[in-house]
């Protein structure tokens, strides 16, 4: 009998940082051809209150707004702005000619409507996609702006010569912001899409099927090894803070990088996907440096989009259909 050979090949590691440094490079051409024609695009961002994590993002958000020459303006209304002062705010930035894109960072108080909130950005200038018009746009394939994050998971298949359509898709997670528009991407790129949920029975049946595996649940590590096909590409959008030493050692044992961040920060972050999986995949986004950096690298690229469409002018053609 012959003998077996059984070669492993290296998963390869979708460098979510290198990708957003290419979109970033290519939307500030876009900003200087705008420049070309008189046009620069604006950016509002509406932080409420003192959350430290939403004046962290918002920052890099501001600063990456001045390094790919976007206008941006931050307001910073107090806790106490209710929601019909919130309200008048969005009609203010919505009738304003220099501003193209709206974004309401979130979480808001909990005694402001965020739902009304959203519903009251224009969704011509609504960069962050959750406006129902959008979500529309998004389901009928018309071009229109689509949430930052999922739109992120699309171009790092795109760029990496992934193929999406003809796969079989497993999309676990069903938010309004990554999951439900993950799968209505992967579906209008011609994937064959599952969305699983908490109520899903038998998750690793649906998991295993899965080509293409999209985790965006918020529990760190929830997909296992054995949970995951060989070879199958893994996206883990997760972001989950872990505290626990013994935790830390679990997921990453051995790890002296990760065991430092540990001693240094308190904490180190995990996706959704249990690291030990990695081994098995095609190909697989780490964490951190996967998923998490493409959101602000989308967001310029939407208010770009947005400046144009506002003015009539054709956006840059990508490959998949929003
Ligand atoms: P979310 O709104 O809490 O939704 C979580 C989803 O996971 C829900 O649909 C939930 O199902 C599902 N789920 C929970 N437990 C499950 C289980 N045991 N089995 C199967 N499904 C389960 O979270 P999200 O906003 O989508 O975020 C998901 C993760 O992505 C978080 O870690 C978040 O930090 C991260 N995230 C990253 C970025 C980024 O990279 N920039 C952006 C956004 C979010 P039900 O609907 O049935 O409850």
């Amino acid at each position: 009998m012959e003998e077996m050979t059984i070669t492993t090949v290296a998963p390869q590691i979708l460098d979510g940082i290198a990708i957003a440094g290419q979109i970033k490079a290519e939307v500030a051409v876009e900003v200087q051809q705008l420049a070309a024609r008189g046009i620069t695009p604006g950016l509002a961002v509406i932080l409420v209150g003192d959350v430290p994590a939403s004046q962290i993002y918002v920052r890099s958000k501001v600063k990456t707004c001045g390094e790919l020459g976007i206008f941006s303006q931050m307001l910073t209304p107090p806790d106490t702005i209710t929601t019909n002062e919130m309200l008048a705010l969005v009609a203010e930035l919505n009738a304003r000619d220099d501003i193209d894109g709206i974004l309401i960072q979130l979480p808001l108080p909990k005694h402001v409507d965020t739902k009304r909130l959203l519903e009251a950005v224009s969704p011509d200038k609504d960069v962050d996609g959750f406006h129902p018009v959008n979500v529309g746009r998004l389901q009928s394939g018309q071009p229109g702006l689509a949430p930052c994050t999922p739109a992120g998971i699309m171009e790092i298949l795109r760029r990496s010569g992934l193929p999406v359509a003809g796969q079989n898709a497993v999309v676990v997670g069903r938010s309004d912001i990554v999951g439900k528009p993950a799968a209505m991407l992967l579906l209008n790129a011609s994937a064959t899409v599952t969305v699983c949920h908490s109520k899903t029975v038998d998750l690793a049946k649906f998991t295993r099927q899965a080509d293409l595996l999209v985790a965006a649940i918020g529990r760190p590590g929830f997909v296992t090894a054995e949970m995951v096909k060989p070879g199958a590409t893994l996206i883990d959008v997760g972001i989950n803070r872990v505290t626990d030493a013994a935790e830390v050692e679990n997921f990453f044992p051995g790890d002296a990088a990760r065991a430092a961040t540990f001693a240094k920060r308190g904490s180190v972050v995990v996706g959704d996907i249990h690291p030990a999986a990695f081994a098995f995949a095609g190909a697989y986004t780490p964490v951190p440096g996967g998923v998490g950096a493409l959101t602000i690298a989308m967001l310029m690229q939407n208010t770009v989009t947005a400046a144009k469409l506002r003015r009539g002018i054709p956006p840059e053609k990508r490959s998949e259909k929003i």
